[in-house]
């Protein structure tokens, strides 16, 4: 059974304090949602001051980072026990933008995933084509070969604790979102290309989110797609009242 999943990612949005009053109000008015997952993912200075609010209420915490390592001298890093020790359960891995700033390799990524999973944090691996790329008529083998290489070595088992997030980078924070036809097609390539390297039982079972430009206008139409199973929201994330539409959508 494929989990419906909403998650919000902040990025380096919000003070403390700023963060602490959304997710208070966040906690109101998603006291009652159903059949939906909900995860809020803050800037690491606010994970634990988020995790007190939250904690008691059916939001679940996420971060949107690790380093790859257990521990060591990497000045400015965080390890992916130390998210756990503030609440975390979730942590967003292969972010596009960090792909593209931090030139996040599909191997580094891999090792971020591996290295969250064996401490117990469910990752959530985003893929997804630059317009360049989908220009080029190459937008499923560049998804493709993200879901391979990201995933190389990762055991059945695993694999089914992991979320996937497909995020087209030119439609985020650019108000272009792809039409549902085009993400859920995308879901259905990924889907096909899991079941490949899996089975159907991974196929069938894994929960695929689309992110680019996700609205309360637009969430609907996206969630009655038969492939998608869920949302990963950057900029109406960060206002209570649309992310609290988002989650409460109408399939
Ligand atoms: C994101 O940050 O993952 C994202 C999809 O952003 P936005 O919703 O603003 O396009």
């Amino acid at each position: 059974m494929r989990r419906n999943i909403i998650a919000g990612n902040w990025k380096m949005y919000k003070t403390t304090q700023e963060a602490v009053q959304l997710a208070e109000s966040l906690k109101k008015s998603i006291s009652l949602v159903q059949d939906v997952e909900v995860v809020v993912c803050p800037p690491s200075t606010s994970l634990l001051s988020v995790y007190e609010v939250i904690k008691d209420s059916p939001i679940k915490l996420g971060a949107q980072n690790i380093y790859p390592e257990k521990e060591g001298a990497y000045t400015g890093e965080i390890s992916p026990a130390m998210i756990k020790d503030v609440g975390c359960e979730f942590v967003i891995i292969g972010h596009s933008e960090r792909r593209k700033y931090f030139h996040e390799t599909d191997e580094l990524i891999n090792k971020k995933i591996k290295l969250a999973l064996s401490i117990g944090l469910t990752p959530i691996v985003c893929v997804g084509e630059t317009l360049e790329e989908r220009e080029k008529g190459v937008a499923e083998d560049t998804v493709i070969n993200q879901i391979t290489n990201g995933l190389v070595g990762i055991s059945q088992e695993d694999m089914l604790k992991i979320i996937i997030a497909y995020e087209p980078v030119w439609a985020i924070g650019t108000g272009k979102t792809a039409t549902p036809d085009v993400a859920d097609g995308m879901h259905l390539v990924i889907r096909t290309q899991l079941s490949k390297i899996y089975s159907s039982v991974v196929s069938d079972s894994i929960s695929i989110l689309y992110g680019g430009s996700v609205k309360p206008d637009n969430i609907d139409i996206l969630m009655s797609q038969e492939n998608i199973d869920g949302a990963l929201v950057g900029g109406a994330a960060l206002n209570s009242e649309s992310f609290s539409r988002i989650v409460q959508f109408k399939k």
